[in-house]
């Protein structure tokens, strides 16, 4: 087995920190949406953004009120204004890699969104000590999506550099809105992933050693 290189596990923790700071709930992920679009760019990934993917008469749970203040923060966040449009108003992205060689079309997806949770301020909180609180009141990544999102990319990314040694496609989902079981259907009906052979789906827990991963 080989090990991931340093830079790709600094580099995931680094962006599990950032966005760790900025949680959004489901269907408003648009500052994630905009982190995670810049890196498939820059591993040049062509991919599609919310508005593009998903099936919007399968979408539930989206409060455009809710939406409306998002893209306000993430406007004043940096996040430019020609990106809020591309999104259409519908956050997520669906990567696609291709090796060039034939084989099987392999999908792994991640969740992006937080949950309605206040983040503890306590000075010995971990994040209080490493500065990568939730900067975002009453929302915070309780579950685990910060991590699941970092993970996808660093993969995403070694998937890139070791592209001689594969075969086949690869399809990268980053789903929005999992909390509340919102947004996978969006997904399913968009059609994205229907010629997917494989569809990889995890989440971090804590019934697992360092090191150990549990399949079911
Ligand atoms: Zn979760």
């Amino acid at each position: 087995m080989q090990e991931l290189p340093l830079q790709l596990v600094t580099q995931m923790i680094a962006d599990r920190r950032t966005i760790h700071k900025r949680p959004e709930l489901g269907w408003t992920e648009f500052e994630t949406t905009y982190f995670i679009a810049k890196r498939l760019e820059k591993l040049q990934i062509e991919f599609q953004l919310g508005g593009d993917f998903l099936d919007r008469a399968s979408v539930h749970g989206r409060d455009e009120q809710e939406v409306q203040t998002a893209i306000q923060r993430a406007l004043e966040h940096g996040v430019p204004k020609t990106f809020i449009k591309k999104t259409q108003g519908y956050t997520g992205v669906a990567g696609i890699f291709d090796t060039g060689r034939p084989g099987p079309t392999i999908a792994i997806r991640a969740d992006i969104d937080a949950v309605p949770v206040q983040e503890s301020q306590d000075e010995a909180h971990e994040s209080v000590m490493g500065g990568y609180c939730s900067e975002i009141p009453m929302v915070m990544h309780s579950c685990g999506h910060d991590a699941h999102t970092a993970i996808l990319l660093a993969v995403a990314e070694w998937i890139v550099e070791n592209q001689d040694n594969l075969c086949g496609k690869f399809k990268f989902v980053f789903q929005p809105s999992e909390e509340g079981v919102r947004g996978g259907l969006a997904v399913a009906n968009g059609g994205f992933l229907d010629d997917a052979d494989v569809l990889l789906c995890f989440h971090i827990g804590t019934k697992c050693k360092l090191g150990e991963v549990g399949i079911c």
